[in-house]
């Protein structure tokens, strides 16, 4: 059974197997004993192979062991836990923050305990899978809106019934477009129907707004909207996530919370790498400063190539190719020319609009973006999308 259900994966080129790497996923790796130039990474600054991040990380294994042992209320919280919290906290301007073990369990736990049975959860179509899992969980009744459209979620919340709960479900920074959710019309909305609005920047933390605090700096709705969630495994190149609220929702959460009740704590040094990365972004803005060149660059150059690119205003450039098979040749070219860039196939995203995802970062060079350009010319060529 298991074998012919990939094998009709195979057959319809939605086939999905890990490629094996042999370094760092820095902005160049190697493969199979060659080394190409990286662009799929989320690790948009660098952090991973910081040194002080490294250290951090080392540091923390050492005083504190490997593993956290426990849940942080069987077995009580450590140092590096409260003061990734912390730090969480000033850097996304909350009064309190809270450590979840990755994004995924953070959504599948926040939202059941926001809303449950008898309310109504309204969720942008292209919200995050961990999102419309975490809606689905908790046993609200859960409707997708049109991506981004305003008129299509008023129209909506305008039919709910009076009193109803509702929550409004939306990615920041949509990971496989590049593109925003309309923050400040979503608070607005948000407000006028007294709906609460659940935003997820995991790839807006660290890249969007001026000091990298995310999306919602990048818009200036940081003190509208009262609560939001990130991940660490992206920009602050750790692992994990975090929901920055009210010491209230985080008590309420610590209580109700079960991905974060019944699972053991994330590891010292996981916690204690996000919190050097949290410094470096603060005190090294050139690194956001050059993420955005070296996205200019890309960006520029991949519109000049040709390329038809959603409409994204991130470092996430995603080129439209159509159809899955098409992706797959495109990336089978790209990665002979030298550029690792996966093609995202359904159900990732929807059908018929299968594209080479590329992600930049701060620490690219000009001569290995121009390399890649030249490289994704010749593979569009050969995959007969230019
Ligand atoms: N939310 C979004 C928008 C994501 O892109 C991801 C990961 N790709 C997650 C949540 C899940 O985060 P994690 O990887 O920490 O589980």
């Amino acid at each position: 059974m298991f074998h012919d259900w990939l094998q009709h994966l195979a057959a319809h080129s939605l086939l999905r197997q890990l490629r094996p790497l042999g370094s760092a996923t820095g902005p160049a790796v190697t493969i199979g004993g060659r080394t190409v130039i990286l662009l799929a990474s989320n690790d948009y600054l660098g952090l991973t192979t910081h040194p002080e991040v490294v250290q951090a990380a080392i540091r923390a294994t050492e005083e504190y062991g490997t593993g956290a042992g426990a849940s942080r209320l069987v077995c009580g919280t450590l140092p590096p836990h409260e003061q990734l919290e912390t730090a969480l906290a000033a850097f996304k301007r909350t009064p309190a923050a809270l450590a979840f073990g990755s994004g995924y369990q953070a959504n599948l736990g926040i939202i059941p305990a926001l809303i449950g049975k008898g309310g109504l959860i309204l969720a942008d179509r292209l919200s995050h899978a961990s999102l419309i899992d975490g809606c689905r969980l908790s046993g609200a009744d859960f409707r997708v809106y049109r991506h981004k459209d305003l008129d299509h979620l008023e129209s909506l919340l305008k039919r709910r019934t009076a009193n109803r709960p509702v929550v409004i479900v939306t990615d920041g920074l949509f990971s496989m477009d590049g593109d925003l959710a309309p923050l400040p019309e979503l608070t607005a909305l948000a407000t006028r129907f007294g709906a609460m609005l659940y935003v997820d920047d995991a790839h807006g933390t660290g890249v969007m707004g001026a000091s990298g605090r995310g999306t919602l700096e990048h818009f200036g709705v940081e003190h509208q909207i009262p609560f939001h969630m990130g991940t660490l495994g992206k920009a602050l190149g750790s692992s994990g996530a975090y929901l920055a609220g009210s010491a209230d929702l985080i008590q309420y959460l610590i209580n109700t919370c079960k991905p974060f009740m019944f699972t053991t704590a994330p590891p010292p040094s996981a916690a204690a790498a996000a919190t050097a990365a949290l410094a470096v972004i603060q005190n090294d803005p050139a690194r956001l400063a050059r993420l955005w060149e070296n996205r200019e660059r890309l960006y520029t150059g991949l519109r000049r190539i040709g390329f038809r690119l959603t409409e994204t205003v991130s470092p996430i450039l995603p080129i439209l190719v159509g159809q899955a098979e098409t992706a797959l040749t495109f990336a089978e070219h790209l990665l002979a020319q030298g550029v690792y860039a996966p093609a995202i196939r359904p159900p990732t995203v929807p059908e018929a609009t299968s594209r080479i995802r590329v992600t930049v970062t701060s620490e690219h060079t000009a001569a290995q973006l121009d390399a890649a350009l030249a490289a994704f010319e010749q593979a569009g060529t050969a995959a007969g999308i230019l």
